[in-house]
């Protein structure tokens, strides 16, 4: 029987577990060694710990501690892992505890996390999804069921000191560039709500204080929230450290590309299974500066897809450079306007984008002055027929199912 590496108890706060963390630092000690060949299980917390609850209020989510995500579990240490050598990791198999079959999408109020479309949905909204097997539904959003594309929304390695300064260093650049935004223009070190694993004391402090947050994904992996690294797939991992120091938590059950709803995707605890391998000096050897990854030989097959255009001309009318970002939003608009047609609230229909697994395709980037991006909306998802056709839409939701909303503070 495969050993569980990694246990924690979803009654306890995770910050009574000493085998989480929620921040990067080399010095955050192993909480387990393995040697290379070895297979073993690590049960992980929902990315917030637990702030979000199985109900029909969205005040959790408006409410809830971003300075306190992603809880992680880790790091754990590999035999013989040295700096410039390659963690390859096999997600083996990833899934939700017996009795927390669910998870949960939101988008943050614009004043608390804000979201990819933010300036359309100022405020807090979230919606349950409950798992029968590999299938999930929600009872906030009628009309469909999808297999899950389950993956870890962040794995990867301790960054090194060096790293580490470099990170802060760019980043706190950035934020000085406008300090009073909001939603801010990065998440700097805070270290009132650090969690340093088995660090204690004035060393905890100490860390904690410059520990990078774990919200944006970086050099070595980290928040990169890929779909397509779910079960079955092999990663490449950039090694920092000494034992490497492997971490993952966010587990998603489903998630449509850029997780464009922030809160985020299909959010749930549960466990994974991975095996690690070296590749001694793989950095060098491969040019890796970023990770790499197989994707799974198993994925839920949706091949027939409605895809939504969008180009780089914002919401006023402006003309934007060949900017993606902009473009993207324009196709995930589009796919919205299109699904309030057939009776689809529009934070319904955010919530699908967020959570079905939905295509984003980088299309053009070279015909001036337009980007153009293309969101891919699989119509089997659906339980009615959502192509267009001669007799116009059919409104087959009432609309009286909404996503709860929470009053705005
Ligand atoms: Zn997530």
């Amino acid at each position: 029987m495969t050993d569980t590496l990694i246990k924690i108890d979803l009654s306890k706060s995770a910050y009574e577990h000493d085998n989480v963390h929620n921040r990067w630092h080399p010095d955050i000690p192993m909480v387990a060694t393995v040697k290379p060949g070895d297979d073993f299980i690590i049960e992980c917390f929902d990315w917030t710990g637990g702030q979000i609850k199985n109900d029909d209020d969205a005040a959790d989510v408006r409410d809830v501690d971003l300075s306190q995500v992603h809880f992680l579990s880790g790091p754990v240490g590999v035999e013989g892992a040295e700096p410039g050598d390659l963690l390859v990791v096999d997600i083996l198999d990833i899934g939700a505890f017996d009795d927390s079959l669910w998870g949960f999408n939101g988008f943050f109020s614009k004043k608390n996390g804000g979201g990819f479309l933010t300036e359309h949905f100022p405020e807090a909204q979230k919606s349950i999804w409950d798992f029968n097997g590999m299938f999930t539904k929600s009872r906030h959003v009628p009309g469909v069921e999808f297999a899950g594309l389950i993956h870890p929304g962040l794995i990867g390695c301790l960054p090194s000191k060096e790293l580490l300064e470099e990170w802060n260093t760019r980043e706190t650049a950035l934020f000085d560039t406008d300090p009073e935004r909001v939603p801010p223009l990065a998440t700097l070190p805070y270290g009132d709500t650090a969690h340093m694993g088995r660090m204690s004391g004035d060393a905890a402090k100490e860390a904690g204080a410059e520990a990078a947050r774990t919200v944006p994904p970086r050099e070595h992996g980290g928040n990169c929230d890929i779909k397509d690294l779910s079960r079955g797939s092999k990663v490449y991992f950039p090694v920092y450290v000494d034992g490497g120091g492997l971490s993952v938590g966010d587990l998603h059950f489903s998630q449509g590309d850029g997780e464009i709803t922030f809160c985020g995707a299909i959010e749930m605890a549960g466990w994974i299974h991975l095996r690690v391998n070296l590749i001694k000096g793989g950095m060098e050897k491969y040019a890796i500066k970023n990770p790499i990854f197989k994707p799974s030989p198993i994925t839920p097959r949706y091949d027939d897809y409605l895809i939504f255009e969008g180009i780089s001309v914002d919401e006023q009318g402006e003309q934007h450079y060949l900017d993606v970002h902009i473009a993207y939003r324009q196709a995930c608009l589009n796919a919205i306007e299109y699904l309030k047609k057939f009776g689809y609230s529009g934070a319904q229909a955010y919530a699908i984008l967020g959570t079905a697994p939905v295509q984003g395709h980088i299309s053009g980037v070279v015909d001036i002055p337009n980007a153009c991006a293309t969101l891919w909306l699989p119509t089997d998802i659906f339980e009615f027929d959502v192509k267009p056709n001669a007799d116009g839409p059919t409104e087959y939701l009432d609309g009286s199912v909404e996503v709860p909303l929470a009053p705005d503070v």
